[in-house]
């Protein structure tokens, strides 16, 4: 007979994990496979995020951050390091370090809470049956659950007729995290989240770096006051980022690999040592049975769910990246939490206006809520304020002045609408953003609230003031 779950998910992703351990911790019995396998072979759980996204990246941009400081920024503290060794293989194994203690941590938490975790494939079998191979083939199982869910997350676009995937000198994202040896010359193709933080990453290792960015605005989802900043920042810094440039080809060679490319109707062509390309990222549902379980698929690809992350196959539902949407780790994690409380009969739900977003180069860009363009496209009338960190003492301690933090509020209401910043650690300040739209804080909210001094949370509180022109330690806008 087969074994018999309240759930069974299928990927042990961000938005797979958390499910399993909420629904253990709701008296479910859970299981929880998942096909990770890392290059050196070991299995993981923890998904794209722990093993090669958000974790991996972060270690990577933390040790490249300290590196760039340590050449360009302790001399003006008074520090002198003469000159400053790179070691690559330790910077890398360190990285993999950091992503193994945390998928660890996820083997661990499964067996404190009960879950079962295991390793190998997942497949819709229908009739409420999953079919279980393990990751070298030889054992397969049927199981069967209640609820079943689809976490299998999302796999890089690979522009497999312009630039495709080599492995070697044309590299995804995860490929770009393992570079062995820092390129010379580093092209990305495409200036969103991942190919600006991963080409922050070699850039302030050392790499001259060509980010090509086939469309006219850079961070179009973003403010645009904050976008233009985060650019004026990045270009100071050596990051060659080209908007409008349309690559057509790379083609490889023995040395390098060339792009050609379109940029305002000229053709043009950069040879590189290696090649990110960082296009975004589609559902992944190979082997998955899709078809025979009867669940149905959008036209690009994700699992089509209701609002209640339901499929079209009665008791299988799907969150996370597989569901489309914002791809982020935190917005799967929160699909699927509640997913299980509705399950167990909670009043849960996701809120889609407030969910972070940030990328965590230096400065770091963060933003939630509307931006100025989209609260002025909704119908809003708006009221802004800014405070530029050039005018916050503690930034001024750190040397690190930076960036700006926006307010949009709406004039009518005074609820704060959206906060968007471009500063030092703005991915920290930005809870503070997430719990003002959460709680429907209006701006006076924020005015009143006292914050610690000298702290860089002074400048989101100056922002609030200055949306009603009380700004303390910056100039106001004048009155419009
Ligand atoms: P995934 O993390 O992709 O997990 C899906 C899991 O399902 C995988 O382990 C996969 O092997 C498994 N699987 C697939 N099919 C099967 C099957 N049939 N059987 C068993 N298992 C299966 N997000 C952030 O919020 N913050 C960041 O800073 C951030 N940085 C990133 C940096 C990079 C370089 C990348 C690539 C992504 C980053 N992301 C970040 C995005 C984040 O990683 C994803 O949004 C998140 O991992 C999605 O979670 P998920 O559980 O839906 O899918």
């Amino acid at each position: 007979m087969s074994e018999a779950y309240d759930l069974i998910v299928i990927g042990g992703g961000p938005a797979g994990y958390p499910a399993a351990i909420r629904a253990a911790q709701l008296g479910m019995k859970a299981l929880c496979i998942d096909g990770w396998v890392n290059r050196d072979g070991t299995p993981s759980f923890g998904g794209t995020c722990l093993n090669a996204g958000c974790i991996p990246s972060k270690a990577l941009l933390e040790s490249s951050e300290l590196y760039h400081r340590a050449n360009h920024e302790f001399a003006v503290h008074g520090i002198g390091v003469g000159k400053v060794q790179l070691d690559l293989a330790k910077m890398q194994e360190r990285k993999m370090a950091v992503s193994k203690a945390n998928s660890g941590g996820v083997k661990l938490l499964f067996q404190a809470n009960k879950v079962t975790g295991i390793h190998g494939y997942g497949r819709l079998l229908g009739n409420g049956q999953v079919g279980y191979r393990s990751l070298d083939g030889k054992e397969e199982k049927t199981f069967t659950a209640k609820h079943i869910l689809i976490a299998t997350g999302s796999e890089p676009v690979n522009l497999s007729k312009i630039a495709p995937f080599d492995g070697d000198r044309v590299v995804d994202s995860w490929g770009a995290l393992d570079f062995t040896e820092v390129p010379q010359r580093l092209g990305v193709i495409g200036a969103g989240v991942i190919g600006v933080e991963l080409g922050s990453v070699w850039s302030r290792l050392g790499s001259k770096t060509v980010i090509l960015e086939a469309l006219p605005t850079f961070l179009p989802m973003a403010d645009q006051q904050i976008a233009k900043e985060g650019l004026r920042q990045f270009q100071k810094q050596g990051l060659d980022i080209r908007l409008g440039a349309k690559v057509l080809s790379a083609k490889v060679g023995k040395k390098e690999v060339t792009v050609e490319y379109e940029q305002g109707g000229e053709k043009k062509s950069e040879a590189f040592d290696k090649l990110i390309v960082a296009v975004g990222r589609r559902p992944y549902t190979k082997d998955l049975g899709i078809e025979a379980a009867g669940v149905v698929l959008d036209e690009r690809g994700f699992v089509k769910v209701d609002a209640h992350y339901r499929t079209s196959a009665p008791g299988v539902y799907a969150v996370g990246d597989v569901i489309g949407g914002f791809m982020l780790a935190h917005k799967g994690i929160e699909e699927g939490v509640v997913l299980i409380e509705q399950l167990a009969g909670q009043k849960s739900e996701v809120n889609y206006n407030a969910i972070p977003s940030v990328i965590y180069t230096a400065p770091e860009i963060a933003w939630v809520g509307l931006t100025e363009e989209a609260a002025k496209a909704a119908g809003h009338e708006v009221k802004i304020g800014t405070s530029p960190f050039a005018a916050n003492g503690r930034a001024r301690a750190m040397e690190a002045i930076a960036g700006l933090v926006k307010f949009v509020s709406d004039a009518k209401t005074d609820r704060v609408l959206g906060v968007h910043m471009v500063g030092p650690y703005v991915s920290e300040m930005l809870a503070e953003a997430v719990l003002a739209l959460e709680f429907g804080a209006t701006t006076e909210d924020i005015q009143l609230t006292m914050h610690g001094h000298p702290t860089l949370s002074e400048a989101f509180h100056e922002a609030s003031l200055a949306v009603d022109g009380h700004a303390i330690h910056s100039a106001n806008r004048p009155k419009r």
